[in-house]
């Protein structure tokens, strides 16, 4: 591929940004999941080609984590690659994130919540994205078995350590996000994000009152999944492509798609195309509608996709 120059226009091409709570960082409406396509499996050409037209057209966060792949750590390894190849002089640009929480390596130290998997988990992605910090760390779960202090004190000290700049939760229920909420403002490192599973078939962050809650504490929410990984798109409207997800079957299972979910789908777009937009874009618009949200993190598997998603930000 050619030398990479960014687009120069990147950020007058549409792109809105959203304040992230209270906080002093603004993320753009839009932002792109690294979860997969982006592995070791995939084409390093095609992820590239994805991550500069992300990038010219005013995404500036991507979201990693640890064992995003496959295999695991290759996501991050390809980060480290786009970084050497075309990024590393857009580096202030850029806002990116990774999480330590789901299995990892083998061993009691390669899961869950410990500061000791934290930390030597935030230092191995650094070396793979070939970075010196992270914008954003996560804890990518809630571990009911680790004390909740143990966590959030290794998440204020990746901050003190200059390993990143602010951290997030993703998935932690309710009552548990109100003590990180406190311990982390208690402690001068404030919960920037939480990071959870919202679209228009799954409202459980809605209904559970964490969106409520992120709004009255003045901390930002960003969306996975919002297109519900692909069936709120024209993807499996007749039939299931060989291309898709789905048709992988790791983590979206042709049972899913049912003749009652189907119908609804179908019911869905055909109200999208009623407004003259895609269904995908009709329901990422259903998300950054919702109080309190601040971003939708999108996965694509082309360029095409990630054009047609984008579109969700005009007026
Ligand atoms: P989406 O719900 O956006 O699904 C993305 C998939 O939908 C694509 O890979 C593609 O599938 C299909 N698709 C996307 N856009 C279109 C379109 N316009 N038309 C047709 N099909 C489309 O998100 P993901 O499930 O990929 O998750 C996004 C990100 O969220 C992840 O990359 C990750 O960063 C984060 N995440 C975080 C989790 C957590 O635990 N915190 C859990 C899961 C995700 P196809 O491959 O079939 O083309």
């Amino acid at each position: 591929m050619e030398k990479y120059f960014a687009d120069p226009l990147r950020y007058d091409g549409g792109m809105k940004y959203e304040r992230c709570g209270h906080s002093g960082v603004m993320l753009p409406k839009v932002s792109l999941g690294f979860w997969h396509n982006f592995g070791g499996v995939d084409s390093y050409e095609r992820a590239r080609e994805i991550t500069r037209y992300a990038f010219d057209h005013g995404v500036v966060h991507f979201d990693l984590a640890n064992n995003y792949g496959p295999p695991y750590g290759s996501a991050e390894e390809t980060m480290g690659r786009l970084m050497d190849d075309d990024f590393r002089p857009y580096r202030d640009e850029l806002f990116i994130a990774t999480k330590a929480g789901y299995d990892m390596w083998p061993g009691p130290y390669g899961n869950w919540g410990s500061r000791k998997y934290l930390m030597a988990s935030l230092d191995q992605s650094l070396k793979r994205m070939h970075l010196d910090y992270v914008d954003l760390f996560y804890s990518h779960r809630y571990d009911p078995e680790t004390p909740l202090e143990e966590t959030l004190q290794a998440l204020v000290d990746t901050v003190r350590s200059g390993k990143a700049l602010y951290v997030g939760i993703s998935r932690w229920p309710l009552e548990a996000t109100k003590i990180a909420e406190r311990y982390l403002r208690e402690h001068d490192v404030p919960l920037l994000i939480y990071q959870g599973k919202l679209n228009m078939l799954d409202r459980e962050p809605l209904d559970e009152g964490i969106l409520d809650f992120c709004a009255d504490k003045g901390i930002g929410f960003i969306s996975f999944s919002p297109l519900a990984q692909g069936l709120l798109t024209d993807r499996y409207l007749n039939g299931i492509p060989d291309d898709s997800r789905m048709k992988k079957g790791k983590f979206l299972k042709e049972s899913m798609l049912t003749e009652d979910l189907l119908t609804r789908l179908r019911s869905y777009n055909e109200e999208a195309q009623a407004k003259g937009e895609t269904l995908a874009e009709m329901a990422l618009r259903w998300i950054l509608a919702q109080r309190g949200v601040t971003s939708v993190l999108v996965g694509a598997s082309s360029t095409a996709q990630l054009q047609n998603n984008l579109k969700c930000v005009n007026d």
